[in-house]
């Protein structure tokens, strides 16, 4: 098969294109490097030996789009093209409405005309909601805390509209946990610009030096040790599940949605302390008050993924956390 990756040279987007290349498929990528790299490309071709069409547009033009649909014969598009920092989103909503909505509107509408019938969507953990965890795909959407997870949700309920609409749009919206850790060759990983927004960059900038001190957010939370518990998936884990989402698609017309997670809780300080044993380094931090829109716990019912897709998480926490420092380490 030939996919399309929209944002493909991100984070998530590169650790696909290189399990995607892996399992015998070929990747186009289009990206507009505002929060990425073409480095990140030349990079995968590395790691898998293979060369990478790549265009460096804005998924919103549709003129772009047309032009890559026409000089391809797309068979499937992955869509992981958005603004994802939650914190500048309630600064900024209404960039990150239009910048989200219309890129999959773009998308879709090109799809269209190009008559290509197939999209993996990545969607993310936070259309929950604030519910009882674990977060089963057959619960209702949640109230979102944050404008970026609005965008997720509404972009799920457009996708979804789209396939009712016409019968031969397949759609997979898959609900992400929390991605961390790196390709093992240490060639490529998250690599946030700025401030990292995220847990797992900023305690391996810690842990590098980079940074001085980790602050977490929130020592008084309901859980065993008083902060927050994630769902931490491992990149390459979660590269995997697109996959078997691309397989599913091949052979079933359908409009679904799965969560890519472990199905199991880590607090930060677990995850903190299994960092600084698994690398043999300190993390300096400090707890701190509560950062706003963050929820006590939110953890995956892994068994719809299970059923549907076959999808199965193989790599530990401790391996998330060795990938992490390896990658900083090679990169900062
Ligand atoms: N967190 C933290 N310090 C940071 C970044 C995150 O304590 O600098 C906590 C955050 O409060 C949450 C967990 O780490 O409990 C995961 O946060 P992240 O932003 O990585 O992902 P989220 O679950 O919010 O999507």
């Amino acid at each position: 098969m030939v996919v399309l990756l929209a944002g493909g040279a991100g984070y998530i987007g590169s650790h696909t294109a290189v399990e995607l290349i892996n399992a015998g498929h070929e990747v186009v990528i289009v990206d507009d490097y505002s929060n990425s790299c073409p480095e990140s490309i030349k990079r995968v071709e590395e790691i898998t030996g293979k060369s990478i069409a790549s265009y460096e547009a804005d998924v919103k033009d549709k003129a772009a789009l047309r032009k890559i649909f026409a000089e391809n014969d797309i068979d499937c598009v992955i869509h992981f093209a958005g603004l994802k920092a939650v914190g500048e989103s309630t600064r900024l909503p209404a960039k990150y409405y239009r910048n989200n909505i219309d890129t999959t509107l773009s998308l879709i509408e090109c799809m269209k005309e190009a008559g290509v019938t197939k999209i993996v969507f990545s969607s993310s953990a936070t259309v929950y909601g604030d519910q009882k965890p674990p977060y089963v795909e057959t619960m209702p959407k949640g109230e979102c805390s944050n404008p970026y997870g609005w965008t997720k949700s509404m972009m799920e309920q457009i996708l979804t509209d789209c396939a009712k609409a016409d019968p031969e749009l397949t759609v997979v919206l898959l609900r992400y946990f929390n991605p961390i850790g790196a390709h093992s060759s240490g060639k490529i990983g998250e690599d946030p610009q700025g401030i990292p927004n995220n847990l797992m960059p900023y305690v391996s900038q810690v842990a590098a030096g980079v940074r001085e001190q980790l602050t977490i957010f929130g020592g008084d939370y309901p859980t065993p040790d008083g902060t927050c518990r994630r769902d931490y998936i491992h990149v390459v884990d979660l590269a995997l599940g697109h996959i078997k989402a691309v397989e599913k698609i091949l052979k079933d017309n359908i409009c679904d949605a799965y969560n890519l997670g472990t199905g199991k809780g880590y607090s930060v300080l677990e995850l903190v302390n299994t960092f600084s044993k698994v690398n043999n380094v300190d993390v300096n931090y400090k707890i701190v008050e509560r950062r706003p829109g963050d929820i006590d716990a939110c953890y995956a019912d892994t068994s719809y993924a299970l059923k549907e897709l076959n999808f199965k998480t193989t790599k530990t926490i401790e391996e998330m956390c060795k990938d992490a420092y390896n990658f900083i380490l090679k990169n900062k």
